[in-house]
């Protein structure tokens, strides 16, 4: 048996976040453990998305974690340097723009409402104001776009994870190579964690922060995660085409791209989202993406793609938003679970509410509790509709 008092199982960008916030919080001076099976990352959520950040959201809630979100990654220097040193995320700061057809002008209209009363700055643009402000875009199909005016953009979302992991080592917070198996309780306090190697750590508190993998530490816990992993293939292309000042474009259908670098990142929902599906692209996805890019933007009919790669969402099907906060059942088991395609842009916000949580027995910087599990109890779903 082997004594950690916070174990936080998975270390990547949103078990990194706690581990930081709870080693900086003026009222800890306990031992934090962070299990991670995987130091290379190589299937994590954090290492393989597309790392942006938007305040274009239909909940409240998500809106506030994003404002938090943007200020700590424009002033990550302030956070996360190590030995005077800051860690460079290459944060762009550019807009998002959602676009609609005549069936979605309603949904548009009704977030730009909501999201102006949350402090969030968008231009709703007819199709002669989306063609004079992007040129290259063909509007013919639409009646509608929002474009955020602050606060939105893209980063390095491995080097934030990296920035977490190094700041919270640095500050005494220990990594452990190892894979969470189960927990061992009582029905009311989980009193350790169960390792794949047959030892356990024991615990005062334990926290979930596993991605997509979440559910299969949570078995005999009383409480079923809805949580699974839902692949979304990711596609560089190049092309010839300009597109001076190109935002995050969401199509009607569905489909996202955005400039990096010379290229383009793209991706779309697919037809069939199954769980748990292994991690290979889909590259039938791509011919129907490309069709959808050549229409939207004119030069995209000559696009050829440079990569690929697949990630999951860890997906809460429940709402497609995050579930945090204590578990329904064991008192001292926390959850950070469930980001639905938006964890890397919630993860100061995450890391800083849990560590109150832990400390504090609630998030007091920013309420979190629209995102607590109860609300899967009691059936209350707390829908996003903006999930891209
Ligand atoms: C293609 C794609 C695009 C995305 N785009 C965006 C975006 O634009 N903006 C945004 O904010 N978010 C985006 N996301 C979502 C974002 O990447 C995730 O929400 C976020 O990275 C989740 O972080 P996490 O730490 O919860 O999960 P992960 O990064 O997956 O970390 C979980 C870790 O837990 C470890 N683990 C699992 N089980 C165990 C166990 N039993 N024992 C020990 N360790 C374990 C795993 O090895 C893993 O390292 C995207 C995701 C994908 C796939």
């Amino acid at each position: 048996m082997e004594r950690g008092q916070v174990v936080i199982i998975g270390g990547g960008v949103i078990g990194s976040a706690i581990a930081y916030f709870l080693a900086v919080h003026p009222q800890f001076a306990g031992k934090i453990t962070v299990l991670e099976r995987d130091p290379t990352y190589a299937q994590a959520s954090s290492a393989l998305s597309a790392s942006s950040i938007r305040q274009q959201f239909s909940t409240p809630v998500n809106i506030a974690i994003s404002q938090y979100g943007f200020e700590f990654l424009r002033h990550i220097d302030r956070y996360l340097a190590v030995d005077g040193q800051a860690p460079d995320i290459g944060l762009v700061e550019r807009a998002y723009l959602y676009l609609a057809s005549a069936a979605g002008v309603a949904d548009l209209r009704a977030n730009h409402t909501m999201q102006t009363a949350h402090g969030v700055q968008t231009a709703l643009l007819d199709p002669d104001g989306l063609r004079q402000r992007f040129p290259w875009l063909t509007t013919d199909d639409l009646a509608l776009g929002s474009l955020g005016l602050q606060g939105e953009g893209w980063f390095d979302g491995y080097g934030l994870l990296m920035a977490f992991r190094q700041k919270a080592r640095s500050l005494g917070v220990q990594y452990l190579q190892a894979e969470a198996q189960g927990l061992v309780h009582d029905g009311q306090r989980v009193s350790a964690v169960r390792l794949g190697d047959g030892r356990q750590i024991a615990c005062d508190w334990a926290v979930n922060a596993a991605g997509a993998w979440a559910r299969h530490v949570m078995q005999d816990t009383g409480f079923e995660l809805p949580v699974y992993g839902r692949r979304r293939c990711v596609f560089v292309v190049s092309s010839p085409a300009q597109t001076p000042d190109c935002p995050l474009v969401i199509d009607p259908s569905g489909l996202w791209f955005r400039p990096e670098g010379a290229y383009w990142l793209c991706g779309l929902p697919p037809a069939q989202d199954d769980n748990d599906v292994p991690l290979e692209v889909d590259y039938a996805q791509f011919e129907q993406a490309w069709e959808i890019l050549a229409s939207r933007v004119s030069g995209f009919e000559a696009l050829r793609m440079q990569r690929a790669w697949a990630g999951y969402y860890e997906y809460n099907e429940f709402d497609q938003n995050a579930i945090l906060g204590p578990h329904p059942v064991l008192a001292n088991l926390l959850l950070a679970n469930g980001f639905s395609g938006h964890g890397l842009q919630q993860s100061p916000a995450v890391g800083r509410g849990i560590a109150e949580w832990l400390v504090e027995g609630q998030s007091h910087s920013l309420d979190l509790s629209a995102l607590s599990a109860q609300r899967i109890r009691n059936n209350q779903p707390l829908l996003e509709r903006n999930i891209i």
